[in-house]
Order: structure tokens, then sequence, then C-alpha cells
């Protein structure tokens, strides 16, 4: 559920690049709808998020001690727990464990620049390239948000490409050269690598 107090987008907009996480749009999402196992029964894990400018946490992370920081995320994370009572009242009396991240998290346990969370910009090149699974090492191909761009569609979509791929491959061109054979689940040289059965 998006929660936005302004149908104004280019005020939600300046909200995001000023580093106003108190009028920033409310991202509220219960992962137990879809994982009922994500909890125990009864229980919810409900995630509230927003977006906001590397650029505000680029300062935290440059000006302020950690003690602040924290003090600072947690203070933060508190206003969206407040905000998102409006529509679940008595929320905050709910909670039994609170995790918070910031981009400073995710570039911490990810390494991906500037703790985005999708990875490469999905410019239309990098979607577009229809070889992004392809490696200069013969029969090594990739999968995944780092090669046509991040995100689980995109990640999803990938792995198709990447297997129809394969498959493409296998069927235009037999076998191959010495030493590098290709190996697909399914085939009988798969379970006998050296063909020879
Ligand atoms: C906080 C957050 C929120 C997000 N929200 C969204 C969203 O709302 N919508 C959306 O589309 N995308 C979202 N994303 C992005 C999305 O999750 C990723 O783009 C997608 O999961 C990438 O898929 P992947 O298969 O490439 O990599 P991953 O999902 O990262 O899978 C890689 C796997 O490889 C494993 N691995 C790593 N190293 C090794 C190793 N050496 N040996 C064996 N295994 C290894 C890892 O444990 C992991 O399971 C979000 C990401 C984050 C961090």
């Amino acid at each position: 559920m998006f929660v936005s107090d302004t149908y104004d987008q280019a005020e939600g907009f300046h909200a995001i690049t000023n580093c106003l996480p108190e009028v920033t749009e409310l991202i509220i999402c219960n992962f137990s709808v879809v994982d009922q196992t994500a909890a125990p029964p009864g229980k919810n894990v409900i995630a509230l998020a927003t977006q906001l400018d590397y650029a505000c946490y680029d300062e935290w992370k440059r000006h302020l001690p950690l003690e602040d920081y924290l003090e600072k995320r947690e203070a933060i994370a508190l206003e969206y727990v407040h905000r998102a009572e409006r529509l679940l009242p008595g929320l905050s009396d709910h909670i039994e464990v609170m995790e918070i991240a910031t981009p400073l998290t995710i570039e911490r346990f990810t390494l991906n620049p500037r703790g985005t969370i999708l990875g490469w910009e999905i410019s239309e090149d990098r979607f577009l390239d229809l070889d992004s699974m392809v490696t200069p090492i013969p029969n090594l191909f990739l999968a995944g948000a780092w090669t046509r761009g991040g995100g689980q569609s995109n990640a999803i979509l990938s792995g198709i490409l990447t297997a129809f791929r394969i498959l493409r491959q296998r069927d235009s061109k037999p076998q191959q050269e010495e030493g590098s054979t290709l190996l697909i689940p399914g085939d009988a040289s798969f379970a006998s690598p050296a063909g020879s059965q």
C-alpha cells in the first residue's frame, strides 16, 4: 500500500531530494500475506519503507558519529510507525521485533553502490542487451539482477533468457571443442560429462 499525503508528485519528489523523510511517500507491505511462514501464527512481518536521496545518508555517513546515526535512524523509523498508525491503529503496541535499514545498511550488506536496492540502472541499452548473459569464458553464462538491470522481475526474466540462450547454443552446436563440453541438467551428457556412456 502506498500512502501519500499529497497528490502533487512534484512535492513528493521535492521531499525525496531534500531529505524530508517525514513527508515522503510511505510504503506499507505485509509480507505475511504472501508467505504465512514469515512469522509465527497470529503474527505478521510488516515492512514500512520510503524513498530518500542517497545524499541524505551520505551526509550522515560523513558527519554523524555512529551513536547519533543509530539514534536518528530509530527516530525516523518510529515516525514511520506513527504515520502508519493512521491506517493501522495500535501498530506500535504490537511490535515485538523491529529492524531498521537505511541505504547505508544495504550498501554495507550487499555492496550495492550507494545502497541501491535494484542494482544497475535499468537503462534501455542494458535492458535490450540480449548478450548480457554471455561471458568471455566458453559455456559460462550469467543470470540475475546484474545482467540486464535490477529488480525481481528482471532477475527472473534474465534467468529465462539465459536458459533459452543455453538451449539455443546446445541445439545449434551439438557438441563442441575439447575442454568446453556444454553440460545441461537432463542431458545424458550431464550425468556422464565425458559423454562416454
Ligand atoms: C531491501 C530490498 C528491497 C527490494 N525490494 C524490491 C522490490 O520491491 N521489487 C523488486 O523488483 N526488487 C526489489 N529488490 C531487488 C531484488 O530483490 C533483487 O534485484 C533480486 O533479488 C536480485 O536477484 P538475483 O537472483 O540477481 O540475486 P539475489 O536475490 O541476491 O540472489 C543471489 C543468491 O546467491 C547467493 N550467493 C551469493 N554468493 C554465493 C556463493 N558464493 N555461493 C552460493 N550462493 C551464493 C545469495 O545468498 C543469494 O541467495 C529489493 C532489494 C532489497 C535489498
